[in-house]
């Protein structure tokens, strides 16, 4: 245990955590130099193509400390070093925050071109409440546009670092990655157990997932005690027995080992085969009694959007896929809804629109299906007839030059000015509705400050706000598929916007079909589309015989079933495309 080293790597977005964790492994012997390909720890496939990391991935490094030790512990041992890689994007915050409860320290990775960002600072924030170790690191010093000197002077201003403790790095060429090992092995303090019952299991459960061959398996943290392979093993929160098939260590791929024992990171396979019986934030023991460990906050999803598979065959399909995916992902909330256009379906419950786009394109490529998406709205409540909508705390890190366009876009979503600083860039932070975040916020900050802002954002409250349901109406009858809820201040935009789009996406029908949109018991917005007599009985301008009534009757036949291929609502006929093209950006 006093040989172990438990570290996450922490940054914002694209500052090189991935590729910093490559070089680690190459330098340990872990992986080998030329055999692997880059940020290989991103094994997930849409991780790679994004060339982003959407989940927490553990290693384990054996590394022999061999250079004169300033503290005059051996010369000459060896060490093993459990990394955690971690996504920097704020939907996948919690991913961070069940990392950091996992080890004992942080490497604070800045990118040199870039400064300190949004998620720096709110991931180092979440490392200090935890009272961790930060090992402050610059990187992308081989870079020509590198600002090290600026960098370093607003970690030292940031966390109260000296310079001296801040390590320059280049990950990609790996100059100066070594001096990185020595920190960890030097400052961050081995695993303790603070434990009344030392050798009683606690297993932290941080992440799990569904195995075809191997069933669940979970991935663990070690507390107290140690665990084996064969065991009667028992989830204190979930309460339910279960027996370990194989316990191992991160390789990174999965290592059989004989036992995991206090302060290790390693995985257990159980025989468990329902995907629901394993929490993550629960507690493995051997006992039923034992006491759980503190776990994880439950992580509220904030953005709802309804999923209908594309063809309703594949329903049954769906709902398997979502419950694989919730047990790799337990932030995912799901409730069966019926849709009367578009079948049955799911809604479901996102941390954030990039969390709601991963979530899609995984269900699509691994489990191929094809699906239709809503747009993302937020959860309202009510309360003595008044809606509450959600608040999030946003901020925002631009250079100063864009202050008056930051200022401009962040007025017309609705929010309000809180605070700001500007030392090195400027640093500002505005409540704003979360409605207003989702919308396109996010967009246009970026094309405003040509993509150097860089933004954060948590959930704050709910707020008392003017608003009420934008009732959509196709010939007086309400859809509740293109209905939502919206405030005020947006209802007449909305309402313009959706009715436009409606009448370009329906086609003509044999009647007058009238677009309405309704707020607040009024009429605000309405497009007609005028009718089209398709009338079958006409052909060539020629009125087929009359007396021929077994012709007539076979066309107004195969008028009939051409109409099936269409959704009706109440008499209109709404194809299919019409709900793509709406739901589509
Ligand atoms: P992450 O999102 O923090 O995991 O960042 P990645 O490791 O995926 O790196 C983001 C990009 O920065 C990739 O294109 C890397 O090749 C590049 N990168 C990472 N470290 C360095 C470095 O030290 N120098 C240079 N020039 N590029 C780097
Ligand atoms: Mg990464």
């Amino acid at each position: 245990m006093q040989n172990i080293r438990n570290f996450a790597i922490i940054a914002h977005v694209d500052h090189g955590k991935s590729t910093l964790a490559d070089r680690l492994m190459e330098l340990t012997g872990t992986v080998d130099r030329n055999a692997h390909e880059e940020q290989m720890l991103d094994r997930n496939p849409i991780s790679r193509e994004r060339g982003i990391t959407i989940k927490l991935a553990p290693v384990r490094m054996n590394y022999r400390y061999s250079m004169n030790d300033e503290r005059g512990t051996n010369s000459n041992s060896a060490y093993i070093l459990n990394l955690i890689d971690t996504p920097g994007h704020v939907d996948f915050s919690y991913e961070v925050d069940r990392t950091l409860s996992c080890v004992e320290g942080v490497i604070l990775l800045v990118d040199a071109t870039q400064g300190i960002q949004a998620q720096t600072i709110s991931n180092a924030y979440k490392a200090l409440e935890k009272n961790l170790v930060i090992i402050p690191v610059v990187n992308k010093i081989d870079m020509p546009t590198a600002q090290v000197a600026e960098t370093k002077q607003a970690l030292v201003d940031f966390l109260g670092v000296t310079e001296e403790e801040i390590i320059e790095i280049s990950a990609k060429t790996g100059q100066n990655v070594a001096s990185v090992l020595k920190r960890i092995v030097n400052n961050i303090p081995p695993p303790e157990a603070d434990n009344l019952q030392p050798t009683t299991l606690q297993a932290l459960i941080f992440d799990s997932y569904f195995d075809q061959h191997k069933g669940v398996v979970s991935f663990v943290r070690i507390f107290s005690g140690s665990v084996r392979k064969n065991q009667k093993l028992h989830l204190v929160i979930g309460n339910r027995s279960f027996d370990s098939l194989e316990v191992g260590i991160f390789t990174p791929d999965l290592h059989e080992t004989d036992s995991l024992t206090l302060g290790e990171i390693g995985y257990i396979v159980t025989n468990l085969k329902d995907i629901h019986d394993v929490r993550v934030g629960d507690t493995v023991s051997e006992q039923k009694q034992t006491t759980p460990l503190p776990g994880y906050r439950k992580v509220k999803p904030m953005v709802f959007a309804s999923l209908f598979p594309t063809d309703t065959v594949d329903y049954e399909h769906l709902t398997r896929a979502l419950e694989k995916i919730y047990l790799t992902d337990s932030s995912l909330e799901f409730n069966a809804i019926y849709s009367q256009a578009l079948g049955p379906g799911y809604r479901v419950g996102f941390l954030g629109l990039l969390h709601a786009d991963v979530v899609r394109e995984r269900l699509e490529r691994e489990y191929d299906l094809s699906l239709l998406l809503t747009p993302p709205q937020v959860d309202y409540w009510i309360e003595n007839d008044t809606y509450h909508e959600p608040y999030v705390r946003i901020s925002i890190i631009t250079p100063s030059d864009y202050i008056g366009a930051v200022t401009q876009i962040c007025e017309h979503h609705r929010a309000r000015f809180v605070t700001m600083d500007n030392k090195h860039q400027v640093y500002m932070e505005y409540e704003m509705p979360l409605s207003e975040m989702i919308s396109d916020f996010f967009d246009k900050l970026k094309s405003v400050t040509s993509g150097y802002a860089s933004f954060d954002w948590e959930f704050l409250r709910y707020e008392a706000v003017n608003a009420d349901k934008l009732s959509l109406l196709l010939n007086g009858e309400e859809v509740e598929e293109f209905s939502e809820i919206v405030v005020a201040d947006r209802s007449q935009e909305k309402a313009r916007t959706i009715t436009k789009k409606l009448k370009e996406l329906i086609p003509r029908q044999q009647f007058e079909v009238r677009i309405q949109a309704a707020y607040k018991g009024r009429i605000i917005a309405s497009e007609r589309i005028a009718p089209f007599r398709k009338d079958v009985l006409i052909k060539s301008g020629k009125v087929v015989g009359g007396g021929d009534y077994g012709r007539k009757a076979k066309l107004l036949e195969k008028q009939k079933r051409g109409k099936k291929r269409m959704k009706s609502i109440g008499n209109v006929e709404i194809p299919k495309e019409a709900f793509m093209g709406l739901f589509r950006k």
